[in-house]
Formats: C-alpha cells, sequence, structure tokens
C-alpha cells in the first residue's frame, strides 16, 4: 500500500477544501470499499481526509413528509430506523440484502452510494482496465463477464454499480445534497448521480473533486406498495446480478401508478420513464408486466457469459410486479 497521511475532519467545510486542494486526497467514511482498493494498489491516495465523525448521521423528518438521511448514517441504522421500514420499506429491505451485518455496521450512506464497480478485472491491477487507468483497454469484453452489464455499456467499459441501496433510492424518486468547497450546497437527483461509461469510464460520477454528499432526502412515500427482489449466486453475502425495485399502486385490478428500476444490469440504477408509462391503467396481468419488462430492456446486450441476464431480468421484472400486487 502506498504510505499516506491522515487527517480527521473537524467539519464539513474544512473536510472539503482539504480534499479539493490536492488532486491525490479522498474522503473516507466507513473504509469498507476504499480500503480494500488500497490494499490492492487501485486506490492511491496520498492523504486521506475521515468524515466518519462528522456529525451527518441523524435521520429526520422534513417538513414535505419526507425524510432526510445523513451521508454518515451506517446502512445497518438506516436498514433499522422505524420511520424508514414503515415509510420506506423498499430502502430497508434493498439495504438488507446488500453485504453482512458486520460491513453494513461500518458502511455509510454516502460511501454506499459512492462504491465503486465490482468488476474482478478492475481490482488486478495486472488486467487492462479503462476505468482504472484510461487507454489500457477492457479485460471484460473477452474475459469473463458474467456479472456485467447489459444496458448503458460502452465499448470502453461494461462495469456494473453495485449498491443495492441506490436502486432502491433511484425509485423512490431521491436526491442527494452536496457540500463543496467553491459551490452552495446543491441537490441532484440520485438518478443522475452515476455517469454512463461512454468513452470516459474513469468518471464515474457528477461530483467535482472535494465535493461530499451531505444527506439523501427523500420525498414523502409514493403511493403504491414497494417490494426489493435480488437474485444472485448465494442467498446472502452477494453482488445482485439482478435486482429490481418496484413501488405499484393499484385501482379497480388496474395499475394506477409503478415504479421501476433495475440494479447488477448497468453502469447505474436502471429506470425508465416510458416503462412506467406502459403500466399506467393497465390490468396486472402477465401481459402487462412483461410489456414494462420490454420498454426497461430496450437495446440489452449481452457479451457472452452474461447473455442469461436479459431474461433474467424479464423474469424477475415479471415476478417482483406480481409479488407487488400480492399475485405471488
Ligand atoms: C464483501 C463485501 C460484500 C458487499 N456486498 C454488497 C452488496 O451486496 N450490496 C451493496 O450495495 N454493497 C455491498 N458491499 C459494498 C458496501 O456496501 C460498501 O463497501 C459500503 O457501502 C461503502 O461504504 P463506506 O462508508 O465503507 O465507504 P468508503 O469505503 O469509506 O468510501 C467509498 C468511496 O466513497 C467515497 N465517499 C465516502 N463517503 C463519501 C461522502 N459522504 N461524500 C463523498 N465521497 C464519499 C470515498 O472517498 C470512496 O471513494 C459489499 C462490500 C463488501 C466488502
Ligand atoms: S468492465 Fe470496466 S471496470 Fe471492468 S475491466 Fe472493463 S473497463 Fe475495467
Amino acid at each position: 500500500m502506498r504510505a499516506f497521511t491522515y487527517e480527521r475532519a473537524a467539519d464539513v467545510a474544512a473536510a472539503c477544501a482539504s480534499v479539493a486542494g490536492d488532486p491525490d486526497a479522498r474522503f473516507i467514511s466507513g473504509g469498507t470499499n476504499l480500503l480494500d482498493l488500497m490494499k490492492l494498489g487501485v486506490e492511491r491516495p496520498a492523504h486521506i481526509v475521515d468524515i466518519s465523525r462528522l456529525d451527518l448521521k441523524d435521520i429526520t423528518q422534513t417538513p414535505d413528509g419526507g425524510l432526510k438521511i445523513g451521508a454518515q448514517a451506517l446502512n445497518s441504522d438506516v436498514a433499522a430506523n422505524r420511520r424508514v421500514r414503515e415509510r420506506y420499506p423498499l430502502l430497508a429491505q434493498a439495504l438488507l440484502t446488500g453485504a453482512s451485518g458486520q460491513i453494513r455496521n461500518k458502511a455509510t450512506t454516502g460511501g454506499n452510494l459512492l462504491q465503486r464497480t465490482r468488476c474482478p478485472y478492475f481490482y488486478d491491477t495486472r488486467m487492462s482496465c479503462n476505468k482504472r487507468s484510461p487507454g489500457a483497454g477492457c479485460a471484460a469484453l473477452e474475459g469473463l463477464n458474467r456479472n456485467h452489464a447489459i444496458l448503458g455499456a460502452s465499448q470502453s467499459c461494461i462495469a456494473t454499480h453495485p449498491s443495492d441501496m441506490a436502486v432502491a433510492l433511484t425509485a423512490l424518486g431521491a436526491s442527494i445534497e452536496i457540500a463543496g468547497n467553491r459551490t452552495e450546497r446543491r441537490t441532484l437527483p440520485v438518478g443522475d448521480l452515476h455517469r454512463l461509461p461512454g468513452q470516459t469510464p474513469d468518471v464515474e460520477n457528477n461530483l467535482e473533486h472535494g465535493e461530499m454528499i451531505t444527506a439523501v432526502m427523500l420525498p414523502p412515500p409514493p403511493a403504491g406498495r414497494q417490494l426489493y427482489r435480488k437474485v444472485r449466486d448465494r442467498a446472502s453475502y452477494a453482488f445482485a446480478l439482478v435486482s429490481v425495485a418496484a413501488i405499484v399502486a393499484t385501482q379497480d385490478n388496474r395499475i394506477a401508478s409503478g415504479r421501476i428500476a433495475l440494479g447488477g444490469v448497468a453502469p447505474k440504477p436502471w429506470r425508465t420513464e416510458e416503462a412506467e408509462k406502459t403500466m399506467g391503467g393497465q390490468p396486472l396481468t402477465k401481459e402487462t408486466y412483461d410489456s414494462a419488462a420490454g420498454v426497461l430492456l430496450q437495446g440489452a446486450q449481452g457479451y457472452g457469459h452474461n447473455d442469461f441476464k436479459i431474461e433474467l431480468a424479464r423474469r424477475t421484472l415479471r415476478q417482483t410486479l406480481a409479488a407487488s400486487v400480492g399475485q405471488a
């Protein structure tokens, strides 16, 4: 591991200034992803700024009836929070499918959203990887790509984003509050946080260097039943092959409104308005669910080992929608 200096941040402004002033500096929260990457030599910060003790842990009600979750709230505390469990069960379910109890006790809200891909070639510095070393090539294109993206990928990178929480937050229409050194606090929809790889897979999100996530803002819960389903190789302690976040409201045996987001299939949580619109006013039938899946999965492409994900995503979406309206 490269030698680095360590600083415990006194407040948000000082932390942002410290990181913004040094291109080789990084924030560290729970450290459950960054430290692993440092040990492997994938991340080589010269300076780390510890933000884990900042006063950003609270989960509070907002005046509009939503919820504000501090960026330092631990994954296990968010999942166990009464308001989250009662009003945003989708979020609690997604968090509880992630990692292990021990990791969730360290992992933070901000760190979970900004964790890096789990593409094995990204973690192996002997392999070519455009995300790690721009211009080096992508070993996954011709390699073992079972876990890789079927949507939103490019010839430069076919990695997926691994966060379960991000998928739930995207379906719930959450936004993030961001603090920066030069900028006023600003907000960004969670769906706009992560970028598609295009020609620059090393640029993964729309934060500037030195900008810090300070909170997640949840709007009042949308109407309907919320459900998170995750398909993975093991029953626990594994990343998603495919996951589905669904929120469906019904009236007179028809879908009044529906929201769907997919995880494990793209470099960011995958949600489209077009797919959701196809469900409005439609009967609770397999045809309705399949037609939404068809629109959501438009343009899906496999890279060999992960071809199965297209059908898996379709079936998981169908099953989750059916379950969310009490049919399974
Ligand atoms: C074995 C294992 C299994 C896992 N399984 C799953 C799973 O199934 N599903 C899942 O979703 N996750 C899973 N995870 C990932 C885990 O949830 C993340 O490692 C964790 O959420 C990261 O949070 P952290 O606070 O430890 O982040 P850190 O490791 O501290 O930071 C991660 C990144 O975020 C940046 N950062 C952290 N906080 C902020 C902030 N507030 N503002 C700006 N930048 C910030 C850091 O600079 C760093 O780049 C797994 C991890 C492991 C090790
Ligand atoms: S898929 Fe992306 S992260 Fe994986 S090797 Fe290719 S460029 Fe690197």
